[in-house]
C-alpha cells in the first residue's frame, strides 16, 4: 500500500458503516469491505465501510449480494453502490476530517 493508498483507506475507516448511516441496524466490529472482491486486482480505492452485520451477519452482503441489494437498494443496484455512499460520506464527512 502506497501513501495514497493508507490515507484513503484511514480516512474510510474513520466512517460509519455506510449501510448502518441509511438504515440503521449495525452490530459487530467495524470492517472494511473491498467492493467486487474476488474479481481481479483489489483496489484500495473500491472499499466500503461496513460493521459485521451489514459485512458478513445474517443480512449482509456476503450472506448474498443479490438480497443485500434488494434490501438496502445502493445506487445503480449494484454493489459498486457502496463506493457511491463512501463518496457521499467522505464528503460530508470532509469539514470534520479538516478540523
Ligand atoms: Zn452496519
Ligand atoms: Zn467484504
Amino acid at each position: 500500500m502506497n501513501e495514497t493508498e493508507r490515507f484513503h483507506v484511514n480516512q474510510v475507516a474513520r466512517l460509519r458503516c455506510c449501510v448502518g448511516i441509511r438504515f440503521s441496524g449495525c452490530e459487530g466490529k467495524e470492517d472494511v469491505h473491498h467492493v467486487a472482491e474476488g474479481s481481479g486486482r483489489r483496489s484500495w480505492f473500491a472499499i466500503a465501510k461496513l460493521c459485521e452485520a451489514h459485512h458478513v451477519g445474517p443480512i449482509g452482503l456476503h450472506s448474498g449480494t443479490k438480497a443485500f441489494i434488494r434490501r438496502f437498494r445502493p445506487p445503480g443496484d449494484s454493489e459498486y453502490g457502496l463506493l457511491v455512499w463512501t463518496n457521499e460520506d467522505l464528503a460530508k464527512a470532509g469539514d470534520a476530517f479538516s478540523s
